[in-house]
């Protein structure tokens, strides 16, 4: 049939920790783990590794080292425990934006990372973990956020999901929609990614076309797009916005929920653990604490107590084996509420701070003012061969002056020229010709807030 939301054991299981409160959902916790652990220390030469000083049985997740993106990428296939998976071969199979959510070795998911985290990682998830996704977004966030009129207001629209990604790519959200689409000739007609890179006029167009029953997308996508339905540009009654891929502020869901006369919630998930949490009424993340553990850390990697904004926080994913993800710095400063989240909800409730990039507004030759999404701009630099990071900051009105890491052996002054001309092409559709862009001796700055670095800074409101 293909219409299940994963398999029905994994969703009666998540409706019974929850109903079991933080009993239920440690004990699955710590027997997850453990088998994780197991599983990690077996199947992955890199665990082993690095665990061989650790006790054979019942090591604890305090004791185990902590570990980050460069680390990983860096020692790729002995990381993952499947030794069909390759670096070589997974990078040959992205290099086919056709191959979006096509099953990777016949049985796995594959994404990477989008540009906006600095630097590039690919991700390889198996069937289990995508179960555990799929049932997480029926049994709770979908029991979560809508209610008897939000679906008969679905119903209406068809269940239409419009989704505003990054697209062009194999980035977790839109190849997410795609594996749903891939799923039955109902979800590819109903589910649609409208990608980000499109100048808004015509976004704007096609979501107006299409009218979805839900809109999901970076929040500094869905902000544009309230402005634009407080414009009367566009004319969307959808019953749910979703804002996922950054941090939002209290005040931006209001102004949302305000412009589309609906509810706002907030999903919290990364290309590394694609479902880690989801926004209650109360403006609260509620963490799936029984298939991810989140520890907020300080910049030594200590705990930080509830109730204070960590540096950062190492994610644990119980859910996938193909690629274990144990105690990786994520890079998110996060809050754990310390006491019960009044909204009744058992799961850990957080807040995230600092995942934000800016959104551009330029200055066109006319004088009207163009915006631009970060993730938009920022991907048409990331995907220029040659290129390993970049950083645009916005120095003027209509000036931008562009950072470059590239990959060890490539060509620079290619890479250089390839980059200026496609970022002038894509400011060219935008009806942007007149922007300058200066070649930066500098390499992309990493300091920022919290330490996350911004892949695209917008100039300071005069
Ligand atoms: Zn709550």
């Amino acid at each position: 049939m293909g219409d299940q939301p994963g398999r029905w054991s994994v969703v009666l299981d998540l409706w019974r920790a929850q109903r079991e409160g933080e009993a239920g959902l440690a004990r699955r916790r710590e027997s997850r783990f453990a088998d994780l652990l197991s599983h990690a220390r077996r199947g992955s030469r890199l665990y082993r590794r690095l665990y061989r000083d650790l006790p054979a049985e019942g090591a604890a997740l305090r004791d185990l080292p902590p570990i980050n993106k460069r680390e990983l990428m860096a020692a790729f296939d002995e990381w993952v425990t499947d030794p069909g998976v390759t670096l070589a071969g997974a990078e040959a199979f992205i290099s086919d934006p056709a191959r979006i959510a096509a099953p990777f070795r016949e049985k796995y998911f594959l994404c990477t990372s989008a540009g906006t985290t600095g630097q590039p990682a690919l991700f390889v998830y198996d069937r289990g973990a995508i179960d555990v996704y799929r049932a997480i977004n029926f049994a709770r966030l979908g029991v979560a956020w809508l209610d008897a009129g939000d679906l008969w207001r679905m119903a209406l629209r068809g269940y239409r999901w419009a989704a505003v990604l990054g697209a062009d790519g194999h980035y977790a959200g839109a190849g997410w929609i795609e594996l749903e689409r891939r799923r039955d000739p109902f979800r590819s007609l109903a589910y649609r990614v409208f990608p980000v890179q499109r100048p808004l006029a015509d976004l704007v167009a096609a979501l107006n076309a299409f009218d979805p029953a839900v809109l999901t997308g970076y929040p500094s996508a869905l902000e544009l797009l309230a402005e634009e339905q407080v414009a009367g540009r566009l004319n969307l009654r959808p019953a749910l916005v979703e804002c996922a891929g950054e941090s939002t502020t209290q005040d931006a869901g209001a102004r949302m929920a305000e412009a589309f006369g609906c509810t706002v919630r907030n999903f919290y998930g990364a290309s590394e653990c694609l479902v880690m949490a989801f926004s209650c009424g109360r403006d609260w993340l509620h963490v799936n604490s029984d298939w991810a553990i989140l520890e907020p850390v300080d910049e030594d990697f200590r705990p930080v107590p509830a109730g204070e904004p960590s540096h950062s926080v190492l994610l644990t994913n119980l859910a996938n084996r193909v690629q274990p993800i144990v105690r990786y710095d994520l890079g998110d400063s996060v809050l754990v509420r310390p006491d019960p989240c009044p909204c009744g909800n058992p799961l850990p409730a957080i807040r995230v701070a600092g995942r934000r990039d800016d959104v551009l507004r330029l200055e066109a030759a006319d004088g009207r003012t163009v915006k631009i999404l970060p993730l938009a701009i920022g991907s048409v630099v990331d995907e220029t061969p040659g290129v390993h990071r970049s950083q645009l900051v916005q120095t003027g009105p209509a000036a931008i002056r562009l950072r470059l890491d590239l990959k060890p052996g490539a060509d620079g002054e290619e890479a250089w020229r390839n980059v200026i001309a496609s970022l002038s092409a894509y400011l060219r559709e935008q009806g942007l010709a007149n922007v300058g862009l200066v070649r930066a001796g500098e390499p992309p700055e990493q300091k920022a807030r919290f330490g996350k670095f911004r892949q695209v800074i917008a100039v300071p409101p005069a």
